[in-house]
């Protein structure tokens, strides 16, 4: 299961450019679009306020 912590996350939208096909920025902030992506792992290691979970 992933999720944002949406206190956290910043919008920078590194998510969806390391993982397009596992999150979306929507109104500012990161959503996830497909938790089963496989780029899922990489996303979150780039994430500048880790505030992605998995
Ligand atoms: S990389 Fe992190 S801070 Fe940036 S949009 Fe994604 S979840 Fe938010």
């Amino acid at each position: 299961m992933v999720s944002i912590n949406k206190e956290k996350c910043i919008g920078c939208g590194t998510c969806a450019a390391v993982c397009p096909e596992g999150f979306e920025i929507k109104g500012g902030k990161a959503v996830v679009k497909n938790g089963n992506a496989s780029c899922i792992k990489e996303a979150k290691e780039s994430c500048p306020v880790d505030a992605i979970k998995i």
